[in-house]
């Protein structure tokens, strides 16, 4: 047995474990903050709502004065019409004015339709907008509360990772820097960078090793790899194949 072997060993179990943990952070990490974006999402779509709701209130309600206003251009029209008819000299004059008389009184009759069309729609706007107003403050309520506590469980896992990454980089520390290197490739490609070697087996990819590598490992004479997934390989230091050291 060769002791930095077996040191070494004890180290990759330690990384491989603290990486393991900091893997699964990452993961609740990134669905953390999946959580925090749709909800400031739904909040976003609903304000949306309600300001175009809003437009077509003050759209409206402009449309309404215009047309106020034109009811009181025909109004102020009908009362010079009257004059005019009260003016009148002959007959002629006087069935002119009339006419005039009929068609802005139609105009007006019109105009007035409108308005009261206007005054409806408007009603029925104001009544959506006030329960947009409403579903948006509950919403708002409900997103204050969501995003708080999805910042709190975000800064709960964040620190829990900074702690994790301190602990592995001392963890890390204690491999010759070409091994954390190889350790680390191997990592990247495939998830775990060591693998336990248990019953002649590597327990990542199942794989049976050779017998005369296995026991070579076993022994803690050499750290090789697997040679099916290249996984670095350690055996436990109570391996009931290592007898006790001493
Ligand atoms: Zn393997």
């Amino acid at each position: 047995m060769n002791p930095s072997v077996r040191e070494q060993m004890d180290v990759l179990r330690e990384l491989v474990v603290v990486d393991e943990e900091i893997r699964k952070l990452d993961q609740e990490l990134g669905k953390e903050r999946e959580a925090l974006e749709t909800v400031k999402n739904d909040l976003a779509r609903v304000r949306t709502a309600i300001e175009r709701q809003r437009g077509e209130y003050e759209q409206l309600e402009a449309d309404r004065g215009a047309r106020i206003q034109e009811a009181r251009v025909l109004q102020q029209q009908l009362e010079r019409s009257r004059d005019k008819l009260n003016r009148a000299r002959n007959e002629k004059e006087t069935n002119a004015v009339q006419r005039e008389l009929e068609e802005t009184r139609k105009l007006l009759r019109d105009v007035e339709d409108a308005v009261g069309k206007r005054v409806i729609e408007l009603d029925e706007l104001r009544k959506g907008v006030l329960e947009g107003e409403d579903q948006e403050a509950q919403f708002t309520a409900r997103i204050g509360q969501a995003e708080g506590a999805a910042s709190a469980k975000l800064q709960e896992i964040e620190k829990q990772r900074g702690d994790r990454a301190a602990e592995r980089s001392v963890v890390a520390k204690r491999l010759p820097p070409g091994l954390l290197r190889k350790y680390d490739q191997i990592r990247a490609k495939r998830q775990t960078g060591a693998a336990r070697l248990e019953g002649g087996r590597c327990k990542a990819c199942n794989m049976h090793l050779p017998p005369q590598l296995a026991t070579r490992i076993v022994r803690c004479d050499v750290l090789d790899q697997c040679p099916s997934c290249n996984r670095l390989l350690f055996v436990d230091a109570a391996s009931p194949s290592v007898p006790p050291q001493g």
